[in-house]
């Protein structure tokens, strides 16, 4: 590509020609290959986490590009917390080579966001990164017939068990949708509470399965520690 076609690298500044140069790509986040296969938590081998076992969840499979770790969490926070709409399509490429193309849904549902808090930010970070993934996809997306009809703002200060009380009865959804397969997009997962209530209502419409697309995976570990230093601000929002 001619010399000035090039652009800078997002994160480092270097002349690369993607949003990323190459070192950078690199240098991202990325997940232990050792994981649950359905709630994508870290297990010591890729056999189905004790959680899961014990109390499967409504979603089936979780996939997710990187773990919720520098830089990854940055480019999350500046997407969300600055608006800085240019790193949704960066966030949906780092997804993209997770979405398997011989099992793409019926649908992409963003995770809904509470009124307030969508007239607070003043747009949905998961529409926001949908939106490329339609655009590269051709998938259809749904992103009304699902609302956040309870404000959860305070869930996270809570503990993980207390997330899954708070949040029941926090979405509906009016659309029939017997026989669908739907994706759910986040930009954060961290207990998958939030999923899996959203997974059971759609079930509840007649979704005959539910996948569970997310950018970054707060990894048990990473949480233990953000909540040593008391900075879970920016998770499951
Ligand atoms: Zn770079
Ligand atoms: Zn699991």
């Amino acid at each position: 590509m001619p010399r000035f076609f090039r652009k800078n690298c997002l994160l480092c500044g270097a002349s690369s020609d993607n949003d990323l140069c190459g070192p950078c790509w690199d240098s991202l986040s990325h997940l232990p290959p050792s994981r649950c296969p359905i709630c994508a938590s870290l297990v010591a081998e890729s056999l189905v986490c004790g959680a899961c076992l014990a109390d499967p969840p409504a979603f089936a499979h979780v996939v997710a590009a990187a773990s919720y770790a520098f830089p990854v969490d940055a480019m999350i926070h500046s997407l969300k917390y600055q608006a800085n709409l240019a790193m949704a399509p960066i966030l949906a490429d780092l997804l993209m080579p997770q979405i398997d193309p011989l099992t793409f849904p019926d649908f992409i549902v963003p995770m809904p966001l509470h009124p307030t808090r969508l007239r607070e930010r003043g747009f949905n970070q998961a529409l926001e990164i949908a939106r490329h993934i339609v655009k590269k996809t051709g998938i259809a997306m749904l992103p009304n017939v699902c609302k956040r009809v309870k404000n959860t703002a305070s869930q996270t200060g809570l503990p993980w068990k207390e997330r899954e009380k708070n949040i029941r009865g926090a979405f509906a959804c009016e659309m029939d949708l017997t026989g669908k397969h739907i994706a759910v997009l986040d930009d954060v997962m961290t207990t998958g509470a939030t999923l899996n209530e959203l997974a059971r209502v759609l079930r509840k419409r007649g979704a005959v399965k539910v996948s569970g697309w997310v950018v970054a995976r707060t990894l048990k570990e990473d949480v233990d520690i953000k909540n040593r230093q008391s900075s879970v601000a920016a998770i499951d929002s």
